[in-house]
This record gives C-alpha cells, structure tokens and sequence, in this order.
C-alpha cells in the first residue's frame, strides 16, 4: 500500500488534467448508506419506489418512503474528509471536474465548484407539470406530498429515477471531461450502475491513467485500474494528499 500510495501521489503531481469520477462509497463516512451491499438502502426499502410510474400511480406513498429514504438520511450530513481533499486540489488547480453519481450535494457542501452531477442533486425539486425547480427544504416534511405553488403539479425530486434520461448536460459534460483527463480517480463506486458505469471506460480508452480508490473489489479492480488503492475514500484521499505535499517538498 505504501508504495501504491506513493506511486498514485506522483501520477497525481505529473498529471496534465485529473478528473474525479465519485459514487455513493465516498458519502459513507458521512454516514450515508450506499444502496447495495452491507447496510445497503435496498436491504431495507423496496427500489420500485425510484420508478417513475409507481411515483404518479402512489404519489403520497411513494414521497413517504422518499422523505426517509433521502430527506432524513441526507438531512444533517457533513462532507468527510474525503469531499474536503478533493475541494483542496480543485481549488489548488490540481483537479479538473467532479464527476459524481451521488445526489447528497456533498461535493459542493465541501467547497468544490465543477461538480459533473450525473444523477442530478435531491436538493432540489422540479413540477413534473411547468418544470418550476424548488430548493428542497423542512418544508416537504410539513406536507404528505408536495405541489407546485405555481400550478399544481406534482413535484419530484430532480435526481434520476430508475428508467429516467440522464440530464443531457451532464451526460456530454462527464463525457467531454473522461476524454480530455489524463488521470482519472474512481472513487467509491461499484461500477454497476448503468450509463455511469461507462465514463470511466471512456478515459481508459483515451490514454488515462486509473487510480481506485475503494475498501471492495469492484467490476473496474481487474479490468481497467492501473493504481488499486484499497481502504475508505477519505483515509486514503488524506494520505495521497500528505504523500503529495511530501513530494512537493523534495
Ligand atoms: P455504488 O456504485 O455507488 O457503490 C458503492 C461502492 O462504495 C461499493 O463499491 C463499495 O465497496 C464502496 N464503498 C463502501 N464504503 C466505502 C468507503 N468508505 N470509501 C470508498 N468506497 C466505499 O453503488 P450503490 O450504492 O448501489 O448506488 C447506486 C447509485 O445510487 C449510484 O449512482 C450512487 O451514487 C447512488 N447513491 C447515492 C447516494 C448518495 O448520494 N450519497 C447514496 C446511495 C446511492
Ligand atoms: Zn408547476
């Protein structure tokens, strides 16, 4: 590991464009579940509740099921050390773009600005009627379901249901940023998530260098990663940041 560490460190300081490429595993230590696996959110809920004709045949069921799901899990929740490092190095000039699968708005909560949100952000709701966009706040938890003020519409969270389109910009968004990086950091994702899934394909095909980061094995670990740094996201991202400032000094 020590030598991987250092390894990683120094293809991070030669690196022309770094891109970050985050799914739910790097909210863990913020105390966010991840969906599948051990105390996986599917061990406990039933996933038709992210299907899109279930949520307009069940509207008021399905926001009750969503507000535990999401709003409480989420509400409260403070970005780890693993969010902070990689705020640091964009703002340090050394990471280009955040492309994550999460919605828990964490990434920008630690400071860092060109977050790709591939899944789209629970922060926010969008009429399903006017396209209206809300800020979520206590104000869904007053209400079995919430409605547009301005029409009356159903409201729904503006993250990706199951079936749903992934937002145009942001799919040609991740899709520029995989092409253009030279390095790119999987951090905390399965890599069985489809579309998602295959942005980090798209940089190892275009001559990236892949560093994981990641406490399992996952389906990129034996295919495309060059550098397999295993342990949780922001132990292992607060290293690398130490091994590099170490670096910099010599
Ligand atoms: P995922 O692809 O996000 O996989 C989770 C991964 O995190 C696993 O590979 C696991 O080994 C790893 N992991 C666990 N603890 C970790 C740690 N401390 N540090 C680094 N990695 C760790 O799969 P999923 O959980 O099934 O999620 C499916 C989709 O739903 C994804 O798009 C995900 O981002 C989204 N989701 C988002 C949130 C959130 O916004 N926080 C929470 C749950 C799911
Ligand atoms: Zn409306």
């Amino acid at each position: 590991m020590e030598n991987k560490l250092v390894l990683a460190a120094q293809t991070i300081k030669n690196a022309k464009s770094i891109v970050a490429f985050t799914g739910a595993g790097i909210s863990v230590e913020s105390g966010i579940p991840p969906f599948r696996g051990e105390g996986g959110i599917w061990n406990t809920y039933d996933p038709i509740v992210l299907d899109l004709d279930y949520f307009f045949s069940h509207y008021t069921q399905s926001w009750e099921a969503i507000k535990s799901i999401f709003y409480d899990f989420l509400k409260d929740k403070k970005p780890n050390d693993a969010h902070h490092v990689l705020a640091k190095w964009e703002a340090n000039s050394r990471l280009d773009a955040i492309i994550t699968q999460n919605i828990d708005n964490l990434h920008k909560e630690a400071g860092s600005h060109n977050v790709i949100e591939f899944h789209g952000n629970a922060q926010r709701l969008s009429c399903t009627d006017c396209g209206q966009l809300f800020e979520a706040s206590s104000w869904i938890f007053t209400e079995k379901a919430p409605y547009c003020s301005k029409c009356d519409g159903r409201l729904k969270p503006d993250f990706v249901f199951f079936g749903e389109n992934i937002p145009h910009q942001a799919f040609l968004d991740s899709q520029k940023s995989a092409l253009t990086c030279d390095v790119m950091l999987i951090i905390g994702a399965s890599g069985e998530v489809s579309p998602a899934n295959r942005i980090p394909d798209l940089a190892k095909t275009n001559g990236a260098t892949i560093i994981e980061i990641n406490p399992g094995e996952t389906i990129y670990s034996h295919s495309i990663t060059d550098i397999s740094l295993k342990g949780p996201a922001g132990k292992v991202l607060s290293d690398i940041d130490l091994a590099l400032r170490e670096l910099e000094l010599v």
